[in-house]
């Protein structure tokens, strides 16, 4: 116990020697001083783990004595004991108002001291050395609140340098890819035998699916880093969704499936991002067409305090333990071995994610061999922002309103495209092939069409071949809307009988301006 010291302060020398024996004998290191001032000096010199103090002594009051000690440190915490022959309860109250932590009356008891003394020191060893620990335990919680903050920032960091590589590499692999689906284009117009045709249709099927794989990835990879920007504008959600199922029913229909939509409260204004919404329901409603055999996909929307948009299908359905995992990324129930359609497993991963960063959700439910009912809901953007269908009506007054046939197989390019142009005053028809593409423009008879050259059923560069064939559409502007960039792919569209190229991604000025010139 000899790390346990006490200050013994009486100016009684018998006093002094008879509690040194005491506490000695029971292993303290004791110390001792028959005046206050003395003792301050020790005190702060080499402070005790206790003070045995008398109240009266030659110089300073016992009791100034321990108001002097309580207020600094270093004995400010160190407990005092008066030792005393004042017996009045008036100065015991005052010797605990100074700060005193005991009183020990004279006569005294052995045990009594002793007893004392070793809970007081006991308590005020206890306290240091909880507040040791509670200090170290800060110090460890800042050291790891500073490591976990440096880790955040590095993980962080690495997050946006993979998204940069990934985007950096979209681009290095689209441009070759774009080469292959225009050389793949060119071929087509090369007579080829059936082995050949089969292979050709299976190398350009791989082509657009590749680069479908990467938009996804690139989309996906922007939302996990939080760098997708979201533009937020006033839209008419029940227009956006009419527009959209309009397109989608072509698709649903070709596969012998039908398609309903209830869309009550169209003309109400809702503020949410246009792209990002219609993204998330083509990807739900082309899922219900991809994974339906037979029935009716429906399409049903609500707006009150939030957007609520729910699209069910009649088709394969998911099992209840299985409608989770279907929004991680890459997963697709089939087996790879025996998988019927294609995908990658992104699309409820990204809409899923699209929904969460614009503060909605996706919910689902659905039942093995009855279908699956999966539903958007969505809260309305908090900031004002100007009528998206409002955008660029002034511009129809700067000339005639034309009829656009607009000839692209993307189902969000087209809603894109159409709605840039409907809002810029023209009259939009759509075809979804190549072939829908020659049939349309005999019921429309359009002013213009736009082109995208890689089509299904028949090329962009048939398709145009054989409208200059026909004397009535010799005249007809058609702009080719490419990712072919290639200068001589541009040739080859310029001598197939294209007006005028754009390059994808469009820009709605670039379109506007385009489509301008023929007003
Ligand atoms: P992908 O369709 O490209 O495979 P998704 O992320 O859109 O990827 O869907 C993940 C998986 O969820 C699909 O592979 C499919 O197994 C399942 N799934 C999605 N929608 C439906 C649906 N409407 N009916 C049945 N299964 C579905």
């Amino acid at each position: 116990m000899s790390d346990n010291r006490v200050l013994i302060v009486d100016d009684n020398e018998m006093i002094r020697d008879v509690l040194t024996d005491i506490l000695e004998q029971e292993g303290y290191e004791v110390d001792c001083c028959s005046l206050g001032e003395e003792a301050l000096k020790r005190g702060e010199n080499q402070p005790p783990d206790l003070f045995l103090l008398d109240i009266s002594l030659p110089d300073i009051d016992g009791l100034e004595l321990c108001r002097r000690f309580k207020s600094k440190n270093p004995t400010a915490a160190v407990p005092v004991i008066f030792i005393s022959g004042l017996l009045g309860m008036e100065e015991k109250a005052a010797g605990f108002k100074a700060g005193g932590a005991d009183y020990i009356t004279k006569p005294f008891q052995n045990l009594d001291v002793l007893i004392r003394v070793r809970t007081h020191i006991q308590l005020y060893k206890n306290t240091r050395l909880l507040e040791s620990m509670m200090d170290t335990l800060e110090e460890k919680v800042e050291q790891r609140t500073r490591e976990l903050r440096i880790a955040k920032e590095s993980a962080e960091k690495a997050n946006l340098a993979k998204t940069e590589f990934l985007a950096n590499i979209n681009h290095e692999i689209r441009t070759p890819l774009n080469g292959i689906l225009g050389m793949l284009d060119l071929m087509k117009k090369q007579p080829m035998n059936d082995d050949l045709e089969m292979y050709h249709s299976l190398a350009s099927f791989s082509a657009r699916h590749l680069s479908a794989v990467f938009s996804d990835i690139l989309d996906y990879s922007q939302l996990d880093s939080q760098s997708l920007k979201f533009n937020y504008r006033t839209l008419r959600a029940g227009e956006v969704l009419e527009k959209l199922c309009r397109l989608q029913q072509i698709r649903a229909e070709e596969k012998g499936l039908k398609m309903t939509w209830t869309l009550p409260g169209a003309e109400k204004e809702f503020v949410s991002d246009e792209v990002r919404l219609v993204q998330i329901i083509n990807n739900l409603i082309g899922n219900a067409v991809k994974y339906s055999n037979n029935g009716t996909i429906t399409v049903e929307c609500s707006i009150r305090d939030e957007l609520v948009i729910s699209v069910r299908d009649e088709g394969v359905g998911i099992p209840a333990s299985r409608t989770e995992e279907i929004f991680t990324p890459f997963l697709q129930l089939e087996s790879p071995y025996t998988k019927e359609h294609s995908g990658t497993g992104l699309g409820l991963a990204i809409s899923r994610s699209l929904a969460v960063s614009m503060g909605g959700r996706i919910e689902v439910e659905s039942e093995p061999g009855r279908g699956s009912c999966f539903t958007l809901l969505l809260p309305e953007h908090k900031a004002p922002f100007p009528v998206s269908s409002e955008k660029g009506t002034g511009s129809a007054e700067t000339g005639r309103s034309l009829k656009i046939l607009v000839v692209e197989d993307n189902t969000v390019n087209i809603y894109l495209l159409q709605n840039i142009l409907e809002s810029a005053g023209h009259e939009v028809f759509e075809a979804l092939d190549g072939e829908e593409a020659l049939e349309e423009l005999e019921n429309c008879s359009p002013d213009l069409m736009l082109l995208d050259m890689g089509l299904p059923k028949k090329s962009g560069l048939e398709v145009i071949r054989e409208i200059r064939a026909r004397e009535e559409y010799k005249s007809l502007p058609v702009i080719a809307v490419t990712a072919y960039s290639q200068r001589q792919d541009q040739e080859s569209f310029e001598e197939a009988g294209i007006t005028a190229v754009i390059t994808k991604p469009v820009s709605e000025g670039e379109l506007l301006e385009a489509v301008g010139r023929f007003r």
